[in-house]
């Protein structure tokens, strides 16, 4: 992860990757229910808001639902990290989450 400027500030292990809030929970970005596992590449930290918000949505899910309340577009960062991850995203979904906007991507 790069690092710069008042970035450094900011820790993506305490940060919650969906929208920059301390994180205080571990959220499975695959849910289990849907056959995610506890891999490391599954797992992101998250505040409580977006763990209780996202609940058993896959990503794509839950994205279209907050697309309905935030209008951004998906960058090009954006659709190699899901695709790298086997996850297509719909043409339409509209939302950008916090790590994505800090180029953060799981390893
Ligand atoms: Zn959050």
């Amino acid at each position: 992860m790069k690092e710069k400027g008042s970035n450094k500030q900011i820790d993506s292990r305490s940060t919650c990757w969906y929208c920059g809030q301390p994180a205080t929970q571990m959220d499975h970005i695959n849910p289990v229910f849907l056959g995610g596992n506890n891999s490391p590449t599954n797992l992101v930290p998250v505040c409580s808001w977006c763990n209780k918000s996202k609940r058993h949505y896959p990503i794509e899910e839950w994205r279209k639902k907050l697309a309905l309340k935030y209008g951004y577009s998906f960058s090009e960062i954006q659709r190699n990290f899901w695709i790298s991850r086997g996850i297509t995203l719909p043409p339409d979904a509209k939302f950008i989450f916090y790590f994505e906007k800090m180029g953060w991507v799981i390893s």
